[in-house]
C-alpha cells in the first residue's frame, strides 16, 4: 500500500496561525518581534530564503531588520554589525544567513550572536542547551521534523530512528532532540564513515535523510511500513523545467512511496516547517524578552537526567 504523504505545507500553516495569535498578544502589550537578518553576499539560494523569511514574518505580524552586505566584507565589520543587534532592544532574533563567504569564520560569527536572540539555535550555549536537556532555542528544521512526526501521530517514543547525516544544523541536533527524554527514541547516526548504510536504514522504524545526496536512499532500503522523512534539497539539471533544475530530495521518492507508510515529500515537506519554526522561535524570543530576559537561559532546572 502505498504511503501516506504529508502535506507539509498545511502543518506549517497550523504552526503559523499559532504563532501569529502568539503576535497579536505580544502586539497589544507594544512588543512587535523583530528579527535582525544579516545576508553577506549575493548567493542566488541565500537571497530566495532570505526573502521568504522576511514574507513569513510579515505575514505573522512581525518585522526583520535587513542587513545586505557586499561579499567582501570582513570579519570584524560583520562582528560590528551583530554587536549592533545585539545592543538593540528593539531587535530579538538574529539571523545569519549561511553559507558566509570563504574568508569569514563561521563559528566565530555564530558565537557572538547574544543567545538570548540565537532563534537559529547553532550558538554553542544553544547547543549546550539542547545536549542537556534545558530549554534554549533548538535548530528549526530539526524542530520541523520532530513537529511533522507528531503531526502524523508517527509513535516516537521507544522507536528506532535512523539519521543519516551529522552535520551541526540538522543531524546532530536531531539525534540530540529525538533522543530527549521528551521524545524517548533509540537514534542511530549514520554519516559517510557508515560502513554498509542500508544495513542501518533498513533498521529503521523513522528514517530521516538529511545527506545533501539526490536520490542516496532507494526503497531496497527502507523497512516496509517506516516513516521516512527527507530532509534533502538538490538541484538536480533538468532541461524541461523552466529554472533549468528540478528540486529532489535525498530519497527516490517513487520507490520510497511504495514501501514506507508515511513519507515527506520534496519540496513541500520539511522546507515549509523549517521556516514555521524559525516564526516560533522569535515569538519565544519576543515573549522572553517582554518578560524581562530569557526564560529559556535563566531557567535553574537541572536538565534532563534520565538515564
Ligand atoms: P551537510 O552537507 O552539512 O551535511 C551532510 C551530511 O551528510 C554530512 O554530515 C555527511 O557525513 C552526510 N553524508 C553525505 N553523503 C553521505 C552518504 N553518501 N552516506 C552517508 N552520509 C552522507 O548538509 P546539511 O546542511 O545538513 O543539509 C543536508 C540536506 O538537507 C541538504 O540537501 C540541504 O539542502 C537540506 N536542508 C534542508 C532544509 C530544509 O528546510 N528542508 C534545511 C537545511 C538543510
Amino acid at each position: 500500500m502505498a504511503a501516506v504523504v504529508v502535506d507539509g505545507k498545511a502543518a506549517a500553516q497550523r504552526i503559523r496561525a499559532e504563532v501569529r495569535e502568539r503576535v497579536r498578544l505580544l502586539r497589544e502589550k507594544g512588543l512587535i518581534p523583530c528579527l535582525g537578518v544579516i545576508l553577506v553576499g549575493e548567493d542566488p539560494a541565500s537571497l530566495s530564503y532570505v526573502t521568504a523569511k522576511a514574507k513569513a514574518l510579515e505575514e505573522a505580524g512581525m518585522t526583520s531588520r535587513d542587513l545586505r552586505l557586499p561579499a567582501d566584507t570582513g570579519e570584524d565589520a560583520l562582528l560590528a554589525h551583530i554587536a549592533g543587534l545585539n545592543r538593540d532592544p528593539a531587535v530579538q532574533g538574529i539571523l545569519v544567513q549561511l553559507p558566509l563567504p570563504s574568508h569569514i569564520r563561521e563559528d566565530r560569527v555564530i558565537s557572538a550572536i547574544d543567545p538570548r536572540k540565537d532563534v537559529d539555535g547553532f550558538h554553542p550555549v544553544s547547543v549546550g542547551n539542547l545536549v542537556l536537556g534545558k530549554p534554549g532555542f533548538v535548530p528549526c528544521t530539526p524542530q520541523g521534523v520532530a513537529a511533522l512526526l507528531r503531526e502524523m501521530n508517527v509513535p516516537i517514543a521507544g522507536a528506532h530512528v535512523v539519521v543519516v547525516g551529522r552535520s551541526n544544523i540538522v543531524g546532530k541536533p536531531l539525534v540530540n532532540l529525538l533522543s530527549r527524554r521528551d521524545f524517548n527514541a533509540t537514534v542511530t547516526l549514520c554519516h559517510t564513515g557508515t560502513r554498509d548504510l542500508a544495513a542501518y536504514t533498513r533498521q529503521a522504524d523513522i528514517l530521516i535523510a538529511a545527506a545533501g545526496k539526490a536520490g542516496l536512499i532507494t526503497a531496497d532500503m527502507i523497512r516496509e511500513g517506516a516513516a521516512v522523512i527527507d530532509v534533502g534539497v538538490n538541484r538536480v539539471p533538468d532541461p524541461a523545467a523552466k529554472k533549468g533544475y528540478r528540486l529532489k530530495g535525498d530519497v527516490d521518492f517513487e520507490g520510497a512511496v511504495e514501501r514506507a507508510s508515511v513519507i515527506t515529500p520534496v519540496p513541500g515537506g520539511v522546507g515549509p516547517m523549517t521556516i514555521a519554526m524559525l516564526l516560533r522561535n522569535l515569538a519565544q524570543a519576543a515573549e522572553d524578552w517582554g518578560a524581562g530576559g530569557s526564560k529559556a537561559l535563566g531557567d535553574k532546572s537541572p536538565g534532563d537526567k534520565s538515564p
